[in-house]
């Protein structure tokens, strides 16, 4: 198989001035290291070119109704789920994330999408009764273009479920895809180009620092919304502060722990803590439960369920709905995880499951790495401290309350935290104590569409996935009329 991507310009699907010129990204198959297709990277030009077309066709879409705007995002979700078997093969090669789990990707952007078409009428002002005889009143304006730059674990999900909440706010949108898995986005670039309005969403491909830096600095983009590392993150503010003010939000990365207290539900536990790390992206997620902090009353038993567990899950192609886990996404990704990896060691972290490549001629080539669980973590080890985004987890002891929100706190993270306990009153107090933007009781893992998703600290800037989202791509105007 070999899939050329393209850009999305001007509501046509171009190799643009980079295809011209011969600057492609070529995409491997992170299981076997086969190319099956490439991008064009966009140049700084191209960038440019999307961003002012974008610029011409927001000014018409802000001027249809909600209702409007609404149909075309409901159309576009169905458009989405009927290549939902396309997209999820190509996304599945592309990412090496299992085919069986990436299903819900498909449904989710579609659900977004849906989701927010309904949250329209939400994007009101308000009266303000500030004089006697005045009328003083809000409106919720867009912004103009938005930049939504996505990261490599849920490409196609992102770049998608990214779009509904400015359209529908009224603005454009030109997406930059992650240059390790960006195949998907260019389906996307079709089905946008055959339902929405042209130019009104563009689509480029490319690295950071080139055509993701010249997006957030180009000057016609004022709101950039951001999914991927702390490192970016920064990178990003900085670029955006150097060339304007800019309003960013960033949905970064997380150091999460799962807290688990002595009157735990251990059965549960254990499924959430393999549930919570999310294998099946092979620990690649924001949300992933990366730190087990265990009472030493129930830690020698919690560590060696999750062991048994994690030695036992299927790894095997990303294709076959029966593997529970890929390998990780690229060359880069694979060297990270296993300098962490010999890092523990050198720190004297007790390797309890994992730790290598897995035996065997299929794993021979790709970018394969084991689920692996480091027992005997403590808090200043480098695998505690710093985001691994792999299969590696670390189990760390405490004996009190108190030590358990330090621990838990001690982190420059504060994305999600898990907590296990039947006991109301500790839930409740962990709840309050714990430095997150979203807490977990007896579960892991799960967003519930409405609810704010969004870090704390390092992990980020803003809440998506609910009617915060949709009112972040609005800026609010004052009018006040006197008689
Ligand atoms: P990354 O930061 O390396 O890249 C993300 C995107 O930013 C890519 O499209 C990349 O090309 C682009 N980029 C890189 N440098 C840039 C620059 N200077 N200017 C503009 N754009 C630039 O992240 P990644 O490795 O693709 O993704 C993994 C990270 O994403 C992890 O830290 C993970 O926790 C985080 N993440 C967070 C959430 C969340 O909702 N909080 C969700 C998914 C992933």
């Amino acid at each position: 198989m070999s899939f050329e991507g393209l850009l999305l310009i001007d509501g046509e699907m171009t190799a643009g001035e980079a295809g011209a010129a011969g600057a492609w990204i070529d995409s491997e198959d992170p299981a076997t290291l086969e190319v099956i297709g490439r991008v064009p990277a966009a140049t700084a030009g191209d960038v440019d070119r999307a961003v002012r077309v974008a610029a011409d066709a927001q000014r018409e879409w802000a001027r249809r109704s909600v209702w409007e705007r609404a149909a075309l995002l409901r159309t576009l979700a169905s458009a989405i789920r009927a290549r939902g078997a396309e997209i999820l093969v190509l996304e599945a090669r592309d990412t090496g994330n299992t085919i069986g789990k990436l299903q819900a990707d498909v449904q989710i952007a579609a659900a977004y999408l849906e989701y927010f078409a309904g949250l329209g009428s939400e994007l009101k002002g308000e009266t303000i009764p500030a004089t006697a005889a005045g009328l003083h009143f809000t409106l919720r304006e867009p912004f103009g273009v938005v930049a939504r730059i996505v990261p490599f674990n849920h490409p196609f999900m992102f770049a998608a479920a990214h779009l509904a909440a400015p359209l529908m706010a009224g603005n454009a949108v030109v997406v930059k895809t992650p240059e390790t898995s960006p195949l998907s986005g260019s389906l996307l670039g079709e089905l946008c180009r055959d339902v929405l309005p042209r130019g009104l969403v563009n689509i480029v491909h490319g690295h950071g620092a080139g055509a993701g830096d010249a997006l957030v600095r180009h000057p016609l983009v004022r709101r950039v919304g951001f999914t991927g590392s702390v490192a970016t993150g920064l990178a990003i503010q900085r670029a955006a502060a150097s060339a304007a003010v800019k309003h960013v939000t960033l949905e970064l990365g997380g150091k999460n722990p799962l807290i688990v207290f002595p009157d735990a539900d251990l059965d549960r536990v254990v499924d959430m803590a393999i549930a919570g790390m999310n294998f099946s992206w092979a620990g690649q997620s924001c949300g992933s439960t990366s730190r087990l902090l265990l009472h030493e009353s129930v830690y020698a038993t919690v560590v060696e369920r999750v062991a048994v567990r994690m030695a036992n899950i299927k790894l095997g192609s990303p294709l076959d709905p029966a593997s529970e886990m890929g390998p990780v996404n690229s060359a880069r990704q694979h060297e990270r995880v296993m300098q962490f990896i010999a890092s523990a060691r050198a720190e004297g972290a007790r390797l309890v499951t994992g730790g290598r490549r897995p035996p065997g001629e299929v794993f021979a080539r790709g970018h394969w790495i084991e689920p692996t669980l480091f027992a005997d973590v403590t808090p200043g080890m480098r695998i505690a401290r710093e985001e691994i985004f792999g299969p590696v987890v670390c189990a760390l002891r405490w004996s009190s309350e108190a030590e358990a929100v330090a621990m838990a706190n001690d982190s420059d993270y504060g994305l999600t935290a898990s907590i296990f306990t039947h006991d109301l009153e500790v839930a409740l107090r962990m709840m309050r104590a714990i430095q997150a933007g979203t807490v977990w009781i007896n579960t892991a893992g799960q967003h519930f569409v409405g609810t704010p998703f969004g870090g704390w600290k390092d992990s980020g800037v803003g809440g998506e996935e609910c009617l915060e989202e949709l009112l972040s791509y609005s800026q609010i105007k004052a009018v006040h009329a006197l008689p």
